[in-house]
């Protein structure tokens, strides 16, 4: 089959043949449609120092898919081939204490798909039965290639109320536009978004119309915060970024007792003015990936009652011009990219 490939430890990704993975008896093998490229692939590609220390070679990249059962293992239950579907792309054991608990989400033995297993840039797939999220019909298999990174801006955008609220979200990536959207969706009052890259303040716009962008190079978020007659600030703040100067903005920004869902990674260790965070009252908490499987199931929900996120995907390519797709993705103002694997 096809793969998409870090094949050696240098910059770059190669197309390859690979063998169709074998599947256990609790697999099931995609046949995979279409991708989405991440942050974390770019990572991979560029071999940047975390890749370099945590990426074995060779690997298939990607984790961002959807597609169709082909075959189904013999202890596997309740799928059946043809089905079309995505999946989580964090492998977990069952045996810790917060998998036991039913939070398969925290497990510590997680991998990744395309991270440390095998990934989903290739013609098929092989993935525990466990993983699969089966897709309904009125989901599209772009949709469904996006669904990880829509999971990660649900799971965050709903780790607090938003209802009635007024939420600041730093970085208008990819996910922090979806964050945008979700937030809207979940009745947030006020929605704003911060960026430096006026394409990504324009693109968002574009997705979600009633969000209020602001460029933090041009723009003050306090005139912001008298513009929208806020009385303090801020009452969720969703950060997107992995920029420390978003950080200390949003925690300023923020009202008394405000709460902070923190999904972007710095690039380093990142001071910060803990005594502000004491004396405001704030909350934080640090967001990993999705909820197993409870953001699944309340994304699709959404989707299938209104949630619009199909403007994100700026870029779609066929997959033998992988090359293009990193590069508009490389240039920092696109959207999602998608790989067509079937034509
Ligand atoms: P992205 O890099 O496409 O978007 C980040 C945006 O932040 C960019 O548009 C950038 O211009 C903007 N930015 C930079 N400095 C800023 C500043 N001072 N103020 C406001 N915005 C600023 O990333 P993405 O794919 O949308 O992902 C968002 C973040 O989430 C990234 O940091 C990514 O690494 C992280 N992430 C975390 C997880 C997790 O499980 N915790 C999963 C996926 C992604
Ligand atoms: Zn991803």
């Amino acid at each position: 089959m096809k793969a998409l490939e870090k094949s050696h430890p240098a910059e770059g990704l190669w197309m390859t043949r690979a063998p169709v993975p074998e599947i256990g008896p609790e697999d099931v093998l995609i046949r995979i449609r279409k991708t989405g490229i991440c942050g974390t692939d770019i990572h991979i590609w560029n071999w940047d120092d975390w890749a370099a220390a945590t990426v074995p070679v060779p690997m298939i990249t990607g984790h961002e898919f959807a597609g169709e059962i082909v075959e189904v293992g013999r202890q596997v239950s309740g799928l059946q081939i043809g089905q079309r579907c995505s999946g989580e792309g964090h492998l977990i054991e069952t045996d810790s204490r917060q998998s036991r608990a039913g939070k398969f989400h925290l497990d510590p033995g997680t991998r990744g798909i395309g991270v440390n297993e095998q990934g989903a840039f290739a013609e098929y797939l092989r993935l525990p039965a466990f993983n699969v999220v089966p897709l309904p019909d009125d989901i599209p298999d772009e949709i469904g290639a996006i669904l990880d990174p829509l999971g990660n801006a649900v799971h965050t955008a709903l780790s607090f109320d938003l209802l009635g609220e007024d939420v600041l979200i730093t970085g208008a990536g990819p996910i922090g536009i979806m964050a945008a959207a979700v937030a809207r969706h979940a009745g947030a009052r006020n929605v704003v978004i911060t960026d430096i890259n006026a394409d990504r303040l324009s693109l968002a716009e574009h997705v979600v119309p009633s969000v209020r962008p602001v460029d933090v190079t041009h723009e003050d978020l306090n005139d912001v915060i008298s513009e929208l007659g806020l009385q303090q600030g801020f009452d969720v703040g969703l950060e997107m970024s992995g920029n420390q100067s978003a950080l200390d903005q949003m925690v300023e920004a923020l009202v008394m007792g405000g709460k902070i869902a923190l999904l972007g990674i710095p690039p380093g260790k990142s001071p910060v003015d803990w005594s502000r965070i004491v004396f405001k009252a704030i909350t934080l908490k640090g967001v990993y990936g999705r909820e197993m499987f409870e953001t699944w199931y309340k994304m699709i929900a959404m989707l299938q009652n209104g949630l619009d996120v199909s403007r994100v995907i700026t870029h779609q390519f066929d997959v033998d011009d992988f090359a293009q797709g990193f590069a508009a993705m490389k240039s920092g103002s696109s959207g999602k990219v998608v790989l067509n694997w079937r034509r």
